[in-house]
């Protein structure tokens, strides 16, 4: 069988999301014919900058900052790095208290681990078992010295939204700066960095259907932040070299059509998202939502299956056309699950039975209806085959369970 007669439905969108035809349009005369350097001075360069600076425009405008605040860069990853080595490092500072969460993306718990080597203290905030970082008790560990504050908006697994509006409101009153990771928020939620006292925020393109590699990060006028690249000076002096001007206006794009379809949007992938939580646990006997059920993004259902090992149930799907990825990161060499879902006070095996299906702006009720239609046969399936099966009564063992 070849591809091309399979039926292919994506529902992998926190993972990377699909280029829209009305981006790479926006995208193309920037690889062709209008190719400057937004630096030159001449009138390709001049072309190219006042495209760069509509673009700001746009995606300033996603989350109601100014443009002069917006920084571009090469993505989510890079935006994070910048936050917090920016802001705790700036003029050579080694030492100081910064508050994060124990479910934040890589990027953001692998800078902070960086800053604890470099010299700063971390304190990562636990969460509920529904993923929700308690702002009381956030605003208690707040020290003389604590310099930031950084807050995911949302999860990128369990898709829990986060207090960020209180959170914000308590970091503003004690003046320490607050940065949130909004890579997995922007678009899928109102955010309005003013509103909400937000200081610094992650962005990344290829999360909203734009192009990979580039993404923005919003820092406020007046926060002071050191910057990692130097060089050339562009960027307000924070993120030198070229700028990378076909993405820029492949973000631009896509942050102005989120905007603009806002509302249609997220009200369909509500409602497909809605569909998938209501039928699961009809369909599938055993079968658990992670997460809360209310504070998560319109695109995120999050499930784990009793005797799933979940890396076969994504293999079993795909064989199906249904690309969809894990609750664990089972990846190259690491039979770690994810430190979200452990962080949530599942055990190893309960993670490792996880399946993550997110939604995009082009999904739509045939993709769910076929999704519920294959899902309950395939883990039928694999339960006849689970070497996790009924005889052994769930958590009795601890880790080592990424069996292929
Ligand atoms: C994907 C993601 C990132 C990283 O973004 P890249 O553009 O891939 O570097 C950071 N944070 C969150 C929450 C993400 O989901």
């Amino acid at each position: 069988m070849t591809a091309s007669s399979k039926r292919r439905v994506y529902f992998d969108h926190s993972a990377t999301s699909q280029v829209l035809p009305e981006v790479l349009e926006a995208m193309l005369p920037f690889f062709r014919e209008r190719f400057g350097n937004a630096s030159s001075i001449h009138s390709y360069g001049r072309e190219a900058k006042a495209s760069m600076e509509l673009a700001r425009k746009h995606v300033a405008a996603l989350i109601n900052a100014d443009p002069r605040d917006i920084v571009f860069t090469s993505g989510g990853t890079e935006s994070d790095n910048l936050a917090l080595k920016g802001v705790a490092m700036y003029k050579g500072r080694t030492e100081g208290h910064i508050i994060t969460s124990v479910i934040e993306h890589p990027a953001i718990l692998e800078s902070c681990e960086y800053l604890e080597r470099v010299g700063f203290d971390i304190t990562k905030l636990p969460v509920t078992r529904e993923g929700l970082v308690d702002a009381a008790e956030l605003e208690r560990t707040i020290r003389g010295d604590t310099v930031l504050i950084s807050i995911m908006a949302a999860n990128n697994e369990i898709g829990t939204i986060q207090p960020i509006k209180e959170i914000g409101r308590i970091a503003q009153s004690k003046g320490i700066p607050f940065h949130t990771d909004a890579v997995q928020a922007a678009g899928k939620m109102p955010i309005d960095v003013k509103k909400d006292g937000m200081d610094l925020l992650s962005l990344s393109s290829h999360k909203l259907h734009g192009p990979k590699g580039v993404g923005a990060l919003y820092v406020k006028k007046g926060i002071k932040i050191e910057p990692m690249m130097h060089g050339g000076g562009h960027e307000h002096g924070l993120r030198s070299s070229t700028e990378n001007v076909p993405g820029i206006i492949g973000l631009g794009k896509a942050a102005e059509l989120a905007k603009r379809d806002f509302e249609p949007v997220t009200d369909r992938m509500r409602s497909l998202r809605d569909k998938i939580i209501d039928r699961i646990p009809q369909l599938v006997e055993r079968s658990y939502l992670n997460g809360h059920r209310t504070n998560r993004l319109v695109n995120n259902a999050h499930f784990r299956f009793d005797f799933i090992e979940g890396e076969a149930l994504i293999l079993q799907l795909d064989f199906k056309g249904i690309a969809a990825s894990t609750g664990s990161a089972c990846s190259t060499g690491s039979l770690e699950p994810s430190h979200v879902l452990l962080a949530l006070g599942l055990t190893h095996e309960q993670a490792h039975g996880s399946l993550r299906l997110t939604l995009g702006r082009e999904n739509t009720y045939e993709d769910v209806d076929y999704l519920l239609e294959a899902l309950p046969g395939v883990v039928s399936k694999l339960r006849e085959i689970s070497p996790f099966n009924e005889e052994r009564p769930m958590g009795a063992s601890e880790g080592g369970s990424c069996v292929h």
